[in-house]
């Protein structure tokens, strides 16, 4: 436009500020990677910065240096500032990262020293290095666009790493959802396979003793059929909650199947597997439930079996087995109760 229409206001204060909204927009991009809506001070900055660079640039556009200096000052202190939101805001650090900022902090380079030999020209005009000073800011200003490129292309590669980090966490949220039984909070019947398989595998190799505990509620179908399925279901929430909160960090509640559960005790031998069952027993014997009118209050009790590995334990469906004749027989010998 200089060309066409020479030096005005559109094509010298308009035109300039125009090139500072190049590094707002990268500050601005980064506070969108960073999910965080720029606050209210960034953007009255910006503005009185845009009003206050368009007046000294109105007054000072026939002039054949102040503006380059003004305009490329400014702009190298706006790339500084863009550096310093990629630090501030972007997480992790990777390797993107930190070429956003080494690219940024050429751009402000680049522009600083424009800014500079401008500035030479403008105390000694004449001199030679004011003679050369339109060549000499050409090459650093194709330095700069080239910068600027490089750093645009950085966004869509962080913006594509940011989305992966993501799928990956929410894949992991969706493996981890994927084990456990949404009524009771238990981990579910094919993730207690796997642990299984990887108990009697470490039995084998390393020789750990581990004790299963299967327990079933008693008449739980009378419950259900006395105060319907949805205050049944509350009970196995209950129950479930509280096994849960009484269990060791390292042991595993399994819900096997209706109302039945497993539990999982590592490095435990079959006293202590029984003095674990007897104390959780007691507890679900303790437990109040409400029933479908809050002044109908009822309690459940529950059977227990329970089986150790010994040397001779090769696969999780004969401790399996062991674990239900137990259960079985404490059911048959009248229930709320204990067997090995
Ligand atoms: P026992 O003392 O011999 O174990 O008697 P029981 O009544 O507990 O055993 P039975 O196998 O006859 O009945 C189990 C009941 O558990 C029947 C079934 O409707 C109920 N049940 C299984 N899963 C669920 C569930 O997710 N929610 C509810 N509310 N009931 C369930
Ligand atoms: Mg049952
Ligand atoms: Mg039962």
């Amino acid at each position: 436009m200089r060309f066409m229409t020479g030096i005005n206001l559109v094509s010298l204060p308009i035109a300039n500020l125009c090139i500072f909204s190049l590094p707002i927009f990268i500050a601005l991009s980064v506070f969108s990677l960073a999910r965080q809506p720029p606050t209210l001070r960034f953007s009255l900055t910006v503005a009185s910065i845009f009003a206050f660079s368009f007046g000294v640039l109105a007054l000072t556009m026939h002039d054949k240096h102040l503006p380059g200096i003004y305009t490329s000052a400014i702009n190298g202190a706006l790339y500084l500032y863009a550096a310093l939101q990629i630090i501030r805001k972007t997480r992790p650090h990777n390797a993107v990262v930190w070429s956003m900022h080494g690219f940024c902090l050429l751009l402000a380079s680049t522009l600083f020293i424009r800014a500079a030999i401008l500035c030479a020209g403008w105390l000694s005009p004449g001199s030679a290095l004011d003679a050369i000073g339109p060549e000499l800011t050409a090459i650093v200003l194709f330095g700069n666009m080239l910068c600027l490129d490089a750093l645009i292309l950085c966004f869509p590669l962080l913006d594509f790493m940011d989305a992966q980090s993501r799928l990956s966490q929410a894949t992991q949220e969706i493996i981890e959802r994927s084990k456990i039984d949404v009524l009771t909070g238990a981990y579910n019947r094919s993730h207690m396979q796997s642990r299984l398989h990887h108990h009697v595998s470490r039995c084998s190799s390393s020789g750990e003793t581990f004790s299963l505990i299967l327990f079933d509620l008693d008449h739980f179908k009378a419950i259900n059929d006395t105060y319907g399925h949805v205050i049944g279901d509350r009970v196995l929430a209950q129950v479930g909650s509280q096994v849960k909160s009484s269990l060791r960090r390292y042991d595993e509640l399994f819900r096997f199947g209706g109302e039945e559960f497993l539990v999982i005790l590592p490095d435990t031998d079959a006293n202590h597997a029984c003095d674990i069952a007897e104390r959780l027993r007691q507890e679900i014997a303790n437990l109040l439930f409400d029933g479908p009118n809050i002044s109908e209050q009822f309690r459940i009790t529950s059977s227990f079996g329970i089986a150790s590995t010994t040397k001779a334990t090769r696969s999780a469906d004969i401790l399996l087995q062991q674990t239900d004749a137990a259960l079985y027989k404490a059911k048959a010998q009248g229930r709320n109760m204990v067997c090995v």
